[in-house]
């Protein structure tokens, strides 16, 4: 009877005690080697649970001689998958929040990339979960959800909006370029093209005022109450629409509104004012074409993630 002597090169913390389910495996940048019940990892991947129902012959890999490579994995980012396989401190999350920014998200990243790799749903709802709140760029957040077809509204919805009305051009740099893909930030700065396009025909457009009409008169005077609409319109609202520093978000209704009712118009009927405001809003006269133009975009972005995405909404269902 002979055993398998362990190597000096066995894994101190991932050597799991023989057993006809272990596999023996070896990440890509290390002489390390990992000796794994393949049972257990079956429950959260449905790699290993392949793996695990194909016949193991006398010479099959899987022996610290020949141990399974892993080739595009690091030994790194194999223990950090392990450790939240085994429940281990990944699990814990104070352990997380114990690394920095940057080190955090590159670790959930790793984690999220291998969780794809290994067709593991919910290690990838997991990090999909965590990364969410690290206040990652929009630009990133769009690239992640690109590359792991999440397709919800923290994920694209978001990102989208912040791109195309609060992040100038001059503010993209190239790793936010490379991180939302080309195709993606070509739209984006279409998107803010003609909006820009949009702001110039807003503070242009005649409002959507209650003309006078002969069959029903709006007031006594209402001819003063168009004047002082077209001049307090020209002379606050436009300037306000197009400003060169901080323009009205004019995808923001309620701040639009707000605008306008609060806007004084000298002379103006009280009642014509009150109509006029009321058209405004019922017809969304602010936002309506800049939302179905970033709506547009939204959907393209989620037309190019497909049909089965990892998440659809922003539920993270439990595995
Ligand atoms: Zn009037």
């Amino acid at each position: 009877m002979s055993f398998e002597q362990p190597p000096s090169s066995q894994h101190p913390r991932f050597w799991d005690s023989p057993n006809p389910a272990t596999l023996v495996f070896k990440a890509q940048d290390s002489e390390c080697l990992f000796r794994q019940n393949v049972e257990h990892l079956a429950k959260h991947s449905q790699v290993f649970k392949d793996l695990l129902a194909f016949p193991q012959g006398e010479n099959s890999e899987g022996t610290s001689a020949n141990p399974i490579m892993l080739p595009g994995i690091s030994e790194h980012s194999f223990e950090q998958f392990l450790a939240w396989c085994h429940h281990l401190p990944w699990q814990d999350d104070s352990s997380i929040i114990a690394a920095a920014g940057d080190e955090r998200v590159d670790q959930l990243l790793s984690l999220l990339h291998l969780g794809d790799m290994f067709l593991s749903r919910g290690i990838m709802l997991w990090s999909i979960d965590r990364l969410q709140i690290m206040g990652l760029h929009p630009a990133q957040l769009l690239g992640i959800a690109l590359k792991y077809r999440i397709r919800s509204t923290e994920w694209i919805d978001r990102p989208v909006k912040a791109l195309i009305v609060s992040t100038p051009i001059s503010n993209i740099t190239p790793q936010h370029l490379d991180w939302m893909t080309p195709r993606v930030f070509l739209l984006v700065a279409k998107a803010k093209e003609a909006i820009q396009k949009e702001r110039c025909l807003l503070a242009a457009r005649p409002m959507l005022l209650p003309m006078d009409d002969p069959l029903r008169p709006f007031c006594a005077d209402h001819k003063t109450c168009i004047r002082s609409a077209c001049e307090t319109w020209a002379l606050v609202i436009a300037s306000k629409i197009l400003h060169p520093v901080n323009p009205l978000n004019i995808l923001d209704a309620t701040l639009c509104n707000e605008l306008l009712r609060s806007t004084p118009f000298p002379r103006m009927k009280p009642e014509c004012f009150k109509e006029m405001c009321g058209r405004m809003e019922m017809k969304q006269g602010f936002t309506r074409h800049a939302a179905g133009l970033v709506d547009g975009v939204i959907q393209v972005i989620k037309d190019y993630i497909g049909l089965n995405p990892i998440l659809e909404n922003n539920s993270i269902p439990t595995d």
